[in-house]
Parts: C-alpha cells; structure tokens; sequence
C-alpha cells in the first residue's frame, strides 16, 4: 500500500480547509481562531513534505520515535513548522520530546508533569501544554479524569509553573462527540484556559460548533493510515 501522490493531499488539504472556514463563520467565529494540526502518523516524511508545500504549518505525531525519524530535516529546512505531540508520552521520552515538539498535548498524571517541569529547567526549552481529560472515563484511554481535572491544572500550572495553554480530549469512538467536546470546554472556561484541542476526521465540524482553537486531522488529509 502507498500513500497520497501530492497532489492529492493538497486538495485533501484545500478541502479539510474550507471545510473548517464554514464550520467557524456557520459558529459566530472567525476562522483565523482555529488552526488545523495535520496529523501525519504512520505516512512518510514525503506526506508530510507535500503538506508542507502546500503551505500546512502545523503537524501532530502521536510516538515520539517515528517523529524523531521523520521530523528533524523537516524543521531544519522550514522555521516555522509546529509540530504537535499528540499520542501518550512515557517519562522515559520526556527528554526526546521536550527537544522536539513545540507543544505536547498529552500531559496527564503528576509523575508526567513533574517529569516535564524538571526537563524544562534543565534544557531551557518550554513547549506549551495541554492536558489531555478523559471525558469518556474510559479505563483503557490516557487523560486525567474530568472530577480530577481543576486540581491537575493548579497542581501543573501553579506548583509546577508549566506553561500550560489548554485542554484535549479524545470521545469515545462509539459516542456523541458533541457532549464530550462541550465537557472539555466547560472545564477551560472554569479554569481560565484558552485552548481546545478537539475534533478529528470524522467531528471536527462539531469540535468548531462547540469552541476548539486545534482541531487534528490525519486521514481526511493523507488518507488512510498506512501500517507501521
Ligand atoms: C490519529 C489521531 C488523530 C487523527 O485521526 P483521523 O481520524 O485520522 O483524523 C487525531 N488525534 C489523535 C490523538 C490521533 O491519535
């Protein structure tokens, strides 16, 4: 099996695009609010280059190693790429992660944060957070459950002093998204955070309805994922 040929991701993209303008001006908002993290998992660094020509900036990786093998000549050659970590990051990865990402939108126990917090003194770089909520409270899903959350954000901001810009969440593949993405909402607003990492291929029309500033996409962008 092969990938997209380029031409086909950058009208994948043209489409995912206007797609998400509608979605924001039918909401009231203005689509420049929403940026579109294109999530490159499992497809080579030629997806992601023709992306990059296609002017996408933004790009999520869900493991840090196949970033570590597709992204460094990618950032070396284009400044201004932003590259999203989006899958769970062991303590074991924190240094690798903290040198490569420019957010990390997985942050999701205290072991994690105080891992990250001591990384972050130590090379000087600080990547923006976003904590990941287990809306679903599904047992086998990452995230802090949502009761827990408003402690986790205190404890991560205030006594860690991470940068911490938003919230993500993942809805159970076999619910409404829309409750799911209004939880997380809810709890950026009570907690005075202004970002919102939420939606997929299948939703992020919703996510817009409902105030995400990230919305990640992969397949409606590079087609089907590809096996590792
Ligand atoms: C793979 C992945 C996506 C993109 O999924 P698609 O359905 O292909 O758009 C978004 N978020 C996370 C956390 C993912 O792992």
């Amino acid at each position: 099996m092969t990938g997209l040929q380029p031409e086909a991701i950058a009208a994948n993209l043209t489409g995912v695009r206007e797609r998400i303008a509608e979605a924001a001006r039918a909401a009231g908002r203005n689509p420049a609010q929403i940026t579109l993290v294109a999530v490159g998992k499992t497809h080579g660094a030629e997806a992601i280059a023709a992306a990059l020509a296609a002017g996408q900036k933004v790009f999520g990786e869900n493991r840090v190693q196949e970033a570590e093998a597709k992204f460094p000549p990618l950032k070396a050659a284009h400044a201004d790429l932003i590259l999203h970590l989006i899958g769970p990051l062991q303590t074991n990865k924190v240094r690798e992660a903290v040198a490569l990402f420019d957010v990390i939108e997985t942050l999701d126990r205290p072991k994690l944060a105080k891992a990250l917090a001591k990384e972050m003194v130590k090379s000087g770089r600080r990547p923006d957070c976003l904590i990941q909520v287990n809306t679903g409270e599904e047992p086998q899903k990452a995230g802090v459950p949502p009761r827990q959350a408003d402690d986790f954000i205190a404890f991560a901001r205030g006594e860690l002093d991470l940068p911490v810009t938003g919230l993500m969440c993942i809805p159970p593949a076999d619910e409404e998204p829309a409750l799911h993405f209004a939880l997380l909402a809810e709890t950026a607003t009570r907690n005075g955070l202004a970002q919102l990492s939420m939606g997929m291929s299948a939703d992020y029309e919703t996510a817009i309805r409902l105030g995400a500033t990230h919305v990640r996409v992969g397949s409606a962008i590079f087609g089907a994922r590809q096996p590792r």
